[in-house]
């Protein structure tokens, strides 16, 4: 699972993006604020350096970044246009950039002497405060510095300074980039590893389906859901029969296998995208059906039931059957308000239960 070129296949690259996004946003808060507060005490210095009519070019053009700037950032701060966050981090810290360029340019008409070591500070922004990944923070760097020739050039700034200038905003841009680089290369690796954990904080290692941790959550979740849209929901509950004679004959890994084997058809029993299935624990399968009723879930289980059975795996030492075989508990209701949660349950149980007494390789409701 590699990212070469700092980019993840693509479902997985919109995933850390959103994620991305998410995580940076208090950065993004931050230098906001700070930009702005930056952005007027230097318009305040400005009035110390130069005088007359270029004043008022540069105080123009520091007003105009900052009317952008507080634009930008009150669209950024509601949060409610999340996939404009992006464009408009972009778009500030360019009208930063290109503003810082502009009123140099304008000083510089005046006096050679005015500083031009704030578009150092724009180029930092961009590759470490506002959460840009590295290809948007070298295009904006990059328009900011091209911005900055032109208007040097215009200004008439002699060529050796321009080159001076230039060369020390290169390198300074450069290692900013390289920077940059690694923060996004850590950043990436820092992403997949904590989805492999949570990947494996919810499945069981085994069989691979979700575990009881996940399950519960889900069934929350899908239980609310089901609520609000007057939806039903069914519970089936599973056991392998004779299990310990199973692992007694046929040893563990044998075992093992045969769990593996019964749960890739329990996975495969959960069709659609909100149902589940989980491995509640040793012997025992849960699937969580959504949107259906109580006639349609016992085919399910009925047709669940079946192919464990077809799949024939031996099992001689089987009071019920001379292949393994399941028996199910079915319960399916529609959520009112109230305890109903563990109402399913505890009816999936009851019916398990009475497949189990009745002979087993059954389903029961
Ligand atoms: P019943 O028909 O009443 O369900 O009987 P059973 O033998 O299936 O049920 P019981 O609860 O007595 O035994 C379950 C067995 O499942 C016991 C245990 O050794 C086995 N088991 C639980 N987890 C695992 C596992 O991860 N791998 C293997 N190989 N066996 C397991
Ligand atoms: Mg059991
Ligand atoms: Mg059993």
């Amino acid at each position: 699972m590699g990212f070469r070129g700092l980019r993840f296949v693509r479902g997985l690259e919109a995933e850390y993006r959103t994620h991305l996004l998410e995580e940076l946003f208090e950065l993004k808060r931050i230098a906001l604020s700070m930009g702005v507060l930056i952005w007027v005490v230097l318009a305040v210095l400005d009035s110390f350096m130069i005088q007359g009519v270029h004043l008022w070019w540069m105080l123009a053009v520091r007003l105009l970044v900052l009317i952008i700037l507080l634009v930008c950032g009150a669209l950024i701060l509601q949060r409610r246009h999340f996939h404009l966050l992006q464009p408009l981090s972009l778009l500030c810290i360019l009208a930063l950039g290109i503003g810082t360029a502009l009123d140099i340019g304008i000083a510089h008409r005046v006096d050679p002497h005015y500083p031009y070591e704030g578009l150092f500070l724009v180029s930092m922004a961009a590759y470490f405060l506002v959460g840009l990944r590295l290809t948007e923070a070298v295009i904006c760097a990059s328009l900011v510095l091209l911005v900055y020739v032109l208007v040097e050039i215009w200004a008439g700034l002699p060529p050796a300074r321009l080159l001076n200038n230039l060369l020390l905003l290169v390198v300074g841009n450069l290692m900013g980039a390289v920077g940059c680089y690694l923060l996004e290369y850590k950043s990436r690796e820092h992403f997949l590893v904590s989805n492999l954990l949570q990947l494996l904080a919810d499945h069981d290692s085994l069989t691979g389906l979700h575990n009881r941790r996940s399950f519960n959550r889900h069934f929350e979740r899908i239980w609310r859901q089901a609520q609000r849209n007057g939806q039903s929901l069914a519970l089936l509950l599973c056991d392998i029969d004779h299990f310990k004679a199973y692992n007694d004959r046929y040893g563990h890994q044998a075992g093992d296998r045969a769990l593996q084997q019964v749960g890739a058809l329990i996975e495969q029993a959960a069709r659609r995208p909100l149902d589940m299935a989980v491995r509640l624990g040793g012997e025992e399968f849960g699937l969580l059906l959504f949107d259906i009723n109580a006639e349609e879930a016992l085919l399910r289980a009925e047709s669940l039931r079946q192919s464990v059975t077809e799949a024939a795996i031996e099992h001689l030492a089987s009071d019920t059957a001379q292949v393994l075989s399941l028996s199910i508990g079915v319960a399916a209701i529609t959520p009112g308000s109230g305890q109903e949660l563990s109402h399913l349950y505890a009816h999936a149980d009851r019916a398990l239960y009475e497949a189990k007494a009745f002979g087993r390789d059954r389903v029961a409701s």
